[in-house]
């Protein structure tokens, strides 16, 4: 019997795949291993895995061109991906999020680092587990089943569209989101409203959550981000990374 989750790292430098089969599989993960976009996209068609880490610069086929199929395949649309970023710029960031990607950990990057952010994203994938999907930064709760929000544990007044906008901004785990993204998971399909409406809503959401205001931070030109921690890292690196 084998229950261990299965990864499937697509990348082509040879070194960091063996770095990361060696670090999974003592971290507990079983790993499948393509070197190319192509050979990404049959692995995943033999056996979906639970989570894809997926390099952008890859032969063949781009990882973002690779996420984009695996997001428009309805058999493969909702397996979580980490985008492995060459530079830790924003561009390569909010190309890999505009195509489906659940995080992006630049290189070069801490084993430990990335080990983190797998578990977070499957943590806030896996489904049916039967745990409450609870939503938790520094003093604020969101109950993803009741809709109900606490801050300080305390009830908070959201409106739907304000709770939409913070879970995603949690669910996120530090990571930016434009405001075309925002939009798209706030507002529901069809909806079109000015980037600016985004801007009115975080402002609400603020000043609901008082003393916490400053969990959402606004990055320039980009989007929002949420983290529990004060502003002291203006590209987003995540403490750690060597
Ligand atoms: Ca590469």
């Amino acid at each position: 019997m084998n229950d261990r989750r299965n990864i499937l790292v697509v990348e082509d430098e040879r070194d960091l795949a063996e770095l990361l089969v060696y670090n999974l599989n003592r971290a507990g993960y079983s790993v499948t291993v393509a070197s190319t976009g192509r050979q990404g996209l049959e692995a995943v068609s033999v056996r979906t895995p639970d989570l894809i880490l997926l390099d952008i610069m890859l032969p063949e086929l781009s990882g973002t061109e690779v996420a984009g199929r695996i997001r428009a395949n309805p058999a493969t649309s909702h397996v979580p991906i980490i985008m492995l970023t060459a530079k830790s710029s924003e561009v390569d960031q909010v190309v890999g999020l505009a195509v489906g990607a659940d995080d992006y950990v630049p290189k070069p990057f801490s084993v430990k680092v990335l080990l983190a952010r797998i578990e977070a994203v499957l943590r806030r994938t896996s489904r049916g587990s039967g745990e409450p999907r609870l939503l938790t930064m520094a003093g604020v709760q969101l109950n993803l089943e009741t809709h109900e929000a606490m801050v300080d544990g305390e009830p908070m007044k959201l409106t739907l569209t304000e709770f939409r906008l913070l879970s995603a901004l949690l669910q996120a785990n530090g990571r930016v989101l434009s405001r075309s993204s925002l939009m798209g998971r706030a507002m529901g399909p069809g909806v079109t409203v000015t980037e600016r409406t985004i801007d009115v809503h975080v402002t609400a959401i603020r000043k609901k959550l008082n003393q916490h205001a400053g969990i959402i931070k606004t990055v320039r030109g980009v989007g929002y981000r949420a983290t529990p921690e004060p502003e002291t890292e203006p590209d987003g690196t995540p403490a750690g990374t060597v």
